[in-house]
């Protein structure tokens, strides 16, 4: 798949390849190291079995295995502005197209052919695209996971090669190679990505729909490569120029995406959030279909960043917006609207201001136990004792319009902060007078973002 977790930090410090103890690796929990090297040897273990089990057949494979691999480099290099540029953007999964090739690879080539190919590109990405972003070790897992992915779907896929033409038989054959691949790949990134991070959720464990789609075609544009190479291997070279322009629309998607998040925390930015809401509201026809808003914010998040700093601010904010993700369901809404400012748009709801209240107050209780470990280079440091205020109103009984149910989600929150803080408040507890305009907090403090949002 080529999808490989996204680099999140990047040491300054330049790395020596002969101090082995000053590899990147290291700083990763040791379970995780372990795991990474298991996947590792059983790698190498796997390809020792296949190429003994299959030895090189024909000449035709040498000649079809240098036309793939001259392709894929090609690719490579002619795709190499756009993949920058998609590293840059750093989303959780990234998918790298080459799967074009080493599926293809796989399909038509004893793996003798097969893993020196797999081997040789991933090397050649990671150096023309990858690094520094990327630290070596993870290149080298990707590269087995890929190496994995080949071999099983070369081994679902055993006879296809031997045939000059594909059956009906060859065409299932290469749809179980298909999702051989994927499964595997997916699979073994998932497992990596769930023991790198706390609290993983499933669709940053095997990425969106759209990712896995973009991963399906790239897969299905390696068959029709291997058929090629089987009918006229001449013919491949036509799947260059669509490869080529499938990487800007690809970069192009993911640009949107990536405007839209917030990179601190990956919610959804505050005008990405306005405009999803908008059109949630929107969608709303009978009057029973409820939705509803809640406004969130840390409470003496100040004293944080005074006490331990902001760059334990921030993974305090990322930690309270992973908090956020898992208390509600996946269809609603999450975003931040800036500094330690957090909004909900809520679905579903059956019973309004009932359940939007269970909502809110699950929410609070869960930031309220949060221990949030941050690594320093004194040691991991645990912050705690964290509060969330918490605002919030029901459409449409609050207001028909977003920008009235927020103002009254606000006015909610506020007269939370004024209740000492840590508590849930809704609409009807907002005095009269207060629902059109927030006054100031009594000792209020200009807010100032760090990041400028
Ligand atoms: P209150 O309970 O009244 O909300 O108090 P508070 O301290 O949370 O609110 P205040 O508005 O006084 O301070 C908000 C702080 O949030 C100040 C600002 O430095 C911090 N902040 C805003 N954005 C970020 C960010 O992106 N990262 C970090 N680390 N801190 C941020
Ligand atoms: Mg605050
Ligand atoms: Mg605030």
């Amino acid at each position: 798949m080529p999808h490989d977790a996204a680099d999140q930090s990047r040491s300054n410090a330049p790395i020596r390849f002969w101090h082995a103890r000053s590899w990147p690796i290291w700083e990763m929990p040791r379970h995780l190291v372990t795991s990474i090297l298991l996947v590792e040897l059983t790698t190498v273990g796997l390809i020792a079995v296949a190429v003994l089990a299959r030895p090189l057949s024909s000449g035709d494979d040498l000649m079809r295995a240098g036309l793939l691999l001259a392709l894929a480099l090609a690719h490579t290099e002619g795709a190499m502005r756009v993949e920058r540029t998609r590293r840059r953007i750093a989303l959780p999964h990234y998918i790298d197209l080459s799967s074009v090739w080493i599926f293809a690879a796989a399909l038509v080539l004893p793996p003798v052919l097969t893993v020196p190919i797999v081997i040789i590109v991933q090397f050649q990405i990671w150096l023309r695209t990858g690094r520094p972003r990327i630290p070596c070790y993870r290149n080298v897992f990707t590269t087995s996971t890929m190496v994995l992915a080949a071999l099983g779907a070369s081994l679902v896929s055993a006879n296809i090669s031997n045939g000059a033409t594909f059956a009906g038989a060859d065409i299932f054959a290469i749809v179980l190679a298909l999702l051989c691949f994927t499964t595997i790949n997916t699979a073994l990134i998932a497992g990596a990505i769930a023991m790198s991070s706390p609290q993983p959720r499933l669709s940053t464990m095997v990425g969106h729909w759209d990712d896995n789609l973009l991963e399906l075609s790239t897969l299905a544009l390696g068959a029709l490569v291997a058929t090629a190479l089987v009918i006229n291997p001449w013919l491949v070279l036509l799947v260059l120029p669509p490869l080529l322009v499938l990487h800007r629309s690809v970069l192009v998607r993911e640009l949107e995406q990536a405007a839209s998040t917030d990179s601190k925390t990956g919610l959804l930015n505050a005008a990405a959030w306005h405009r999803e809401a908008e059109r949630e509201l929107r969608k709303v026809t009978r009057k029973s279909d409820l939705r509803a808003v809640l406004v969130l914010d840390l409470d003496h998040f100040k004293m944080v960043n005074d006490t331990h700093g902001h760059v334990a601010g921030d993974h305090v904010l990322a930690a309270v917006a992973d908090a956020l993700r898992a208390e509600v369901r996946d269809q609603d809404l999450v975003g931040r609207f800036g500094g330690e400012e957090f909004v909900v748009l809520l679905a579903g709801l059956e019973h309004g201001e009932r359940d939007l209240s269970v909502v809110a107050e699950r929410i609070r209780r869960r930031v309220a136990g949060l221990r949030v470990e941050i690594p320093t280079a004194d040691g991991p440091l645990t912050v705690a004792g964290l509060s969330v205020s918490v605002g919030g109103a029901v459409h449409p009984r609050d207001g028909a319009d977003l920008r009235s149910l927020l103002q009254l989600a606000d006015a909610a929150l506020y007269t939370a902060k004024r209740a000492g803080r840590n508590v849930v408040r809704m609409s009807h507890d907002v005095p009269a007078k207060e629902h059109a305009v927030r006054p100031p907090l009594p000792g209020d403090v200009a807010e100032h973002t760090v990041d400028g949002q």
